[in-house]
């Protein structure tokens, strides 16, 4: 399906996504955060739909965004409809909390028409158990929203996407694992109120990641209550260590260092980092503490230190070329990935 400019499953690479922090009717401040995460590689946003006089600035901030945008409607169809007929791109609804099913059929015949899509999200913490308390609430999950498909392709809707998400890791990941056995629907991802970067990136890191690493997943969010610039990043990041996408920028390789170090690795790296040239297209640089993983990782990176006992082997593509003192490794190692940098993306790395 598609949502915009953005192919969602069938075999389309998985997409980002974020939401906005905003007021929606802060138009300004909305239109400019959008676009901070456009240029950080969000590929579809969601901004809040609290009111209908947030709904009625949707049509403004579509305009003048270059990303797919999605309306977050709970409880009102008015807010849904008025979001259709602003021009969004899809709407992300919850049909449980719309209390008559004539306003949900109404929505989804505005959607059909507009060839909006819709996402259909259930969130544990929507799911009532009404008798059946037995029942784990992902199976709780995955029933209610069999029901709303069955109820949307009685209407003749399929431009539809999924998500069923849970605060905790396992209850999401069961709930995606049957939903992914049941129907063929695209699936959007994510861990909800995963909490701050420090454990939202964790759990979204094993829920997240190992859902996609199963083949199940089409598009994600990582909840981050923090600036949303840190939900895409935490994204790619995920992307990146399943390689999903290509690594942007450099990517570092360093051991955790043991009893075996005998060069101070931990200043090395933080100084090399903070000094690495902003590449758009980076290379593979590994950092290691002594000769027990070292030559090995340093081998198959595109450049590599392999400490010793205050000294280090530089290895280039594979081969050692030299033996540098430690006291001079930031410098040349730095010097090397500038020539590298300069030689792969035809420029100077500075
Ligand atoms: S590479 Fe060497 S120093 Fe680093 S963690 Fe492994 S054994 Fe320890």
């Amino acid at each position: 399906m598609r949502v915009g400019g953005v192919q969602i499953g069938g075999g389309a690479p998985v997409s980002l996504q974020s939401m906005t922090k905003t007021h929606t009717t802060d138009v300004k401040a909305t239109i400019a955060q959008i676009k901070e995460l456009e240029d950080l590689g969000c590929e579809i946003i969601r901004v809040a739909v609290p009111t209908r006089e947030s709904a009625s600035c949707l049509g403004e901030i579509k305009k003048q965004i270059r990303i797919p945008l999605v309306a977050d409607i709970h409880f009102s169809h008015r807010m849904a409809l008025d979001s259709i007929a602003q021009g969004v791109d899809k709407i992300r609804i919850n049909p449980g909390n719309m209390k008559d099913k004539d306003d949900v059929e109404e929505v989804v015949r505005a959607a059909k028409d507009k060839g909006v899509a819709i996402r259909i999200g259930v969130n544990s913490g929507s799911i009532r158990a009404r008798g059946e308390e037995d029942v784990p609430i992902a199976d709780l999950m995955v029933n209610a929203i069999l029901r709303y498909c069955e109820h949307f392709e009685s209407l003749g809707f399929r431009d539809i996407v999924l998500s069923l998400k849970a605060s905790d890791v396992p209850t999401s990941m069961a709930a995606y694992r049957r939903i992914a056995k049941e129907c063929d629907y695209p699936l959007h991802l994510g861990i909800t109120a995963a909490g701050p970067a420090s454990s939202s990136i964790m759990k979204s890191a094993i829920g997240i990641g190992g859902l996609l690493s199963e083949g199940i997943g089409d598009t994600l969010r990582v909840s981050i209550t923090g600036h949303p610039t840190e939900e895409i990043k935490a994204g790619r990041g995920i992307l990146e260590a399943l390689g999903l996408r290509e690594v942007e920028g450099w990517e570092l390789i360093s051991c955790p260092t043991c009893g075996r170090c005998e060069i101070d690795l931990e200043t090395i790296v933080e100084e090399v980092k903070a000094k690495l040239p902003p590449e758009k297209q980076g290379l593979q640089i590994a950092i290691m503490g002594c000769a027990v993983n070292g030559p090995g990782e340093a081998q198959e990176c595109d450049l590599g230190i392999a400490g010793g006992h205050g000294f280090g082997l530089l290895f280039k593509r594979g081969e050692m070329v030299r033996k540098i003192p430690e006291s001079e490794m930031v410098t040349q190692l730095l010097k090397e990935i500038d020539e590298m940098s300069a030689a792969t993306n035809g420029g100077s790395g500075q």
